[in-house]
């Protein structure tokens, strides 16, 4: 394999019912660092149906250039046609890296794309970096249990790929007016060679606030005591608008979903406010919201590590305080 063949930051850009997803977005911006690091360009790769006015929108957010796959085989996201498009994009072109959000969809694209071509695949990366010289992406990640950080890198295999994690990399301000070169293109598919088809879409109804996309985010842990105790952080998000966050311990209780679980085996939040009520901050709960704006703590136990983290922290009981919280933001 010729590495001097393999040129270019490749963001696999991910779209849903004609909006782009924010990681894709996020990783334009972290992949323009990369690309000006190393003097290369900065290419986003958009499949689906009716999809190639988005690239516009990703010039001004740093594409140079948009390689556009659009046609009806790709209206809804199916691993094999979306597979082959971008098989096809990287025999043509050689990226000599690719970033996908890690999302369902990007986790599930990429680890089909490492399989085919074959090469290498960082999962939940949280940091990125690239050796000016030589190209070599340095894709970190917690590992042991969230004690060390571990940077992986794919020594002998182009191009190098990494799914990354939602909310950890920053988007750039759009640049209104920033252009960039558009390629179509597009692979013989028939419908009937794909073995998956799509027979009904079923759209989420609830009301609630999504974890992910919240401003505040109330979450509690074990110190709840009970799932009936634990309606308590149900409460207080719902007076606040807020999003429920929860402790994997929670989690494993059954007292809510797996959704809802921060950290670094569920997933990471860069809420304004994030209310951490009988969470004791383990480093695998910290991991997934140490980014938040303002962080506000409850704990009846001076010593937890969340008061190392917080930038307010109320040594109490959660159920003498959170009531007096509820009351009085009822009341604002
Ligand atoms: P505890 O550690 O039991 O803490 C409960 C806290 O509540 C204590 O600090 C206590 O002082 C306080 N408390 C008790 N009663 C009250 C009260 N009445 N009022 C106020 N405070 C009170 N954890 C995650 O959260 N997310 C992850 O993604 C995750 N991934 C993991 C991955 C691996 C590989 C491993 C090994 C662990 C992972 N964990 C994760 C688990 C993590 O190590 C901790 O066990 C977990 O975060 C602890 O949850 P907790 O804080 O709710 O419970």
């Amino acid at each position: 394999m010729n590495f001097a063949d393999y040129k270019g930051i490749w963001v696999y850009i991910e779209e849903k019912e004609g909006s782009i997803a924010p990681v894709s977005l996020e990783l334009l911006g972290a992949g323009r660092q990369l690309a000006d690091k190393r003097g290369v360009e900065l290419a986003g790769v958009l499949i689906g149906h009716g999809v190639k006015h988005l690239d516009q929108t990703l010039f001004e957010y740093g594409a140079d250039t948009v390689y556009v796959y659009d046609a009806p085989i790709f209206d809804h996201y199916r691993t094999e046609p979306y597979m082959y498009a971008l098989l096809d994009c990287c025999q043509k072109y050689k990226p000599e890296v690719i970033l996908y959000g890690a999302t369902p969809t990007g986790k599930d694209l990429a680890s089909a794309v490492a399989t085919d071509l074959p090469t290498g695949l960082t999962a939940d990366t949280t940091m990125l970096d690239i050796e000016e010289d030589t190209g070599l992406l340095l894709a970190s990640r917690p590992a042991f249990g969230g004690n060390i950080m571990a940077t992986i890198l794919c020594k002998k295999y182009r191009p190098q790929m990494a799914t990354v994690r939602p909310k950890v990399m920053t988007a750039l301000q759009p640049q209104p007016g920033r252009t960039g070169k558009l390629v179509e293109e597009s692979i013989l598919l028939r419908e009937e060679d794909v073995r998956t088809k799509v027979l009904e879409v079923v759209r989420e109804t609830t009301k609630k606030v999504r974890i992910d996309e919240a401003d505040i985010i109330v979450a509690g842990g074990k110190g709840m005591g009970s799932k009936e105790g634990f309606q308590l952080i149900h409460q207080l998000a719902e007076v606040l608008g807020a999003a429920v966050g929860a402790s994997r311990d929670v989690v494993e209780a059954g007292w809510i979903g797996h959704q809802h679980q921060v950290g670094q085996t569920g997933v990471t939040v860069t809420p304004k406010i994030y209310f951490a009520i009988g969470i004791s901050g383990a480093i695998q709960h910290l991991v997934g919201m140490q980014n938040s704006g303002l962080i506000i703590a409850i704990n009846k136990d001076p010593n937890a590590p969340i008061f190392q983290a917080c930038h307010y922290g109320i040594v109490g009981d959660a159920f003498e305080i959170v009531p007096l919280l509820i009351e009085h933001f009822k009341q604002a």
